[in-house]
């Protein structure tokens, strides 16, 4: 299972893949030049050998690392399925895959999404834009990880989504708890952790609606977004993963995509 996600910012990154050759592992390097959209992406089994990569100019650099190949046969399904626009059909789980599997490799790719989307607006979401994670007047996010910080505190917005990609990070970076090694058990509470991850992740989509809205726009990143959440939506609805509660700042849009 994938068990490292980095986020790099910078204009000129030289970027280190070592690759363990133990058993076959993938490096998918996806980097965003500009605005939104992959402009370039690497993805092939690599064994017992270290890869430079000179990447010039990224705004954002995400780097999935060791993903062991029946991971990276569904990342590929889910990048096939998804290359075919049905998005209805790229989210269901692959027939005879193991379903905290499927759960795992989309994780990390919806973790990645909203980073990347949240990425391009970080000069617009700041301590004084957005003093506190909101989603419109009626919502607002205090952070507790339950675990250094139990009493949940009222942070800005991109202090919170910090807070909650560093939590999901460290997550997918705990292997008892995304395990690496293929046919390693998944722990009895790993859904329970899936649900939490999406719940956090719908709340970065909420404040992005709700607040930089016109910015996406103005950007022509919108059409990105939708396809984006759309998916996001499909999916979580497909595995009941966000209680209905909780998508009630976005509810009429998620309404629209579910045509319920
Ligand atoms: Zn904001």
């Amino acid at each position: 299972m994938v068990t490292t996600v980095k986020v790099v910012k910078s204009m000129l990154v030289l970027l280190e893949v070592l690759a363990s050759g133990d058993g076959g592992f993938v490096v998918v390097v996806e980097v965003v030049i500009g605005g939104l959209g992959i402009c370039s992406s690497y993805c092939s089994p690599v064994e017992n050998q270290r890869k430079m990569a000179l990447i010039s100019a990224p705004s954002v650099i995400f780097l999935h690392m060791c993903v062991p190949m029946q991971g990276a046969q569904l990342k590929k399904h889910i990048d096939a399925t998804l290359g075919s626009g049905n998005l209805r059909e790229a989210v269901r789980l692959p027939p005879g895959e193991d379903l905290n599997e499927w759960l795992a490799v989309n994780t990390v790719d919806f973790f990645n999404q909203v980073n990347l989307l949240y990425g391009t607006l970080t000069e617009f979401c700041t301590a004084s834009t957005c003093p506190a994670m909101t989603a419109g007047s009626k919502y607002e996010y205090r952070w507790a990880d339950g675990v250094t910080i139990k009493k949940p505190i009222e942070v800005s917005a991109p202090k919170y989504v910090e807070y909650l990609m560093d939590w999901i990070e460290s997550q997918l970076d705990d292997e008892s708890m995304f395990p690496q090694k293929l046919g390693a058990p998944f722990p009895p509470n790993f859904q329970d952790v899936v649900k939490t991850i999406f719940k956090r992740l719908f709340r970065v989509y909420a404040h992005i609606y709700h607040t930089h809205f016109q910015k996406i726009v103005s950007l022509k990143e919108e059409a990105h977004l939708n396809t984006c959440f759309k998916h996001f939506v499909l999916f979580t609805w497909e595995f009941r993963l966000i209680d209905k509660g909780e998508l009630a700042p976005l509810y009429e849009l998620v309404e629209s995509i579910l045509q319920l």
